[in-house]
């Protein structure tokens, strides 16, 4: 991909200079809002998402905001599940919020059941399936369905899934959403975010808005970007299949309670999953028995491949410890114990079993010898 940098666009004669604002949609008028290079991105992820339209923005974060202030105002409301993503959850709340946009958190399970808490000043319903931490899948189709009636638009997260095992448009939504900083970028070291939708006035809205806010991404980061959504397609089938073998070895493990993947047919979404995805990425949760609280830090630090960190999606596995029981309602159905959400990369599946197993062993060892100082202590 040809990386063309630009603030400036010069221009051939004073009337295409005159007519610049008419470029800002289409065509280049300033770097700010397009530039060949991003310009080349957007219409690929538009195709790729089944998009007429294609918006990319500085990071996922960026596009969750976007959305949202392009479609609300002053009065309206927004509903978004339990399991939005947290630091959206905080943004609507938090700084939508004291701008008059009202928010209400719905438990995620409820499905079509959303069409009881759309009311007539409801301007969008925030899906994100499966859920952040806890891994609920949505019944996306009915939720649009309900919203669409009581004449709301829907905006979906997909980043777990991607446009390449979830099409948010085709079932419904309005708005689909990732953090391309996570498959796509894929190597930990991008950051960007992307809204693709079929309206043009709705695109309008969105570019409308991204202009008002000054959202600009590089050139350089968009040709990192293209490159990412080139080896994608084979980077997530070879985590998706590692983290299944990963899954089935933990599933035997005695310190494990349950895993949260929707591939997992007892799952409470398998069968909504199923029908909705055409596969599952290799970011799912592990809860463990409350006893394990006592030497997670020990196990963690033993770890050479698995690091910890906060984001997924990259070729390097990676551990986040979460407490997603703080601030909410809807998980009566999770036991207690540590909760770990792991991201499978690249490494061969045999290297990351092994470090799971000597760090766990080690762990073992640790606490036992200090379960034994303590007795000779006494
Ligand atoms: C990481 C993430 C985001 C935010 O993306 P950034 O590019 O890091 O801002 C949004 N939603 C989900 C589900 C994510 O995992």
């Amino acid at each position: 991909m040809p990386v063309e940098r630009a603030s400036t666009i010069v221009f051939d004669d004073l009337e295409a200079f005159e007519k610049r604002a008419e470029r800002v949609y289409d065509g280049f008028s300033y770097g700010l809002y397009g530039t060949p290079t991003s310009r080349l991105l957007e219409d690929h992820i538009a195709q790729l998402e089944g998009a007429s339209r294609a918006l990319v923005v500085p990071s996922g974060m960026a596009a969750l905001t976007l959305a949202t202030m392009a479609v609300c105002r002053s009065g309206d409301r927004v509903l978004m599940p339990e399991t939005l993503y947290g630091p959206a959850r905080d943004m609507i709340l938090r700084f939508l919020g004291p701008l008059g946009i009202e928010a209400t958190v719905y438990d995620p399970r409820l499905d079509a059941g959303i069409g009881g808490l759309v009311d007539n000043r409801t301007r969008l319903v925030w899906v994100e399936s499966p859920g952040s931490a806890t891994f609920e899948v949505q019944d996306v189709p009915a939720i649009a369905a309900a919203a669409h009636k009581a004449g709301a638009l829907v905006a979906a997260d997909n980043t777990w899934a991607s446009h390449l095992l979830f099409k948010p448009l085709a079932h419904g939504v309005d708005i689909s959403m990732q953090a391309l900083s996570k498959h796509a970028g894929g190597h930990g070291d991008l950051l960007m975010g992307s809204l693709a939708v079929r309206d043009e006035s709705l695109f309008r809205r969105l570019k409308d808005t991204a202009r008002f806010l000054g959202y600009g991404v590089s050139p350089e980061d968009c040709a990192l970007c293209e490159r990412g959504l080139m080896t994608m397609p084979v980077r997530m089938r070879h985590s998706a299949a590692s983290a299944e073998n990963i899954i089935t070895w933990l599933s035997a493990r005695p310190e494990v309670v349950r895993i949260l993947h929707p591939a997992m047919p007892d799952h409470p979404g398998h069968a909504v999953w199923k029908r909705d995805f055409s596969g599952a990425a290799a970011v799912f949760a592990v809860l463990f028995k409350p006893e394990l609280a006592r030497v997670q830090a020990e196990i963690l630090r033993r770890m050479r491949l698995f690091k910890l960190g906060a984001s997924w999606g990259g070729v390097h596995s990676l551990i986040a410890v979460n407490d997603p029981r703080k601030g909410r309602t809807s998980l009566d159905w999770l036991p207690p114990g540590p909760l770990w959400r792991l991201s499978i990369g690249l490494e061969a599946t045999d290297d990351l079993i092994g470090d799971l197993e000597q760090a766990f062993a080690a762990a073992a060892d640790f606490a036992a010898s200090q379960r034994a100082g303590r007795t000779a202590a006494e």
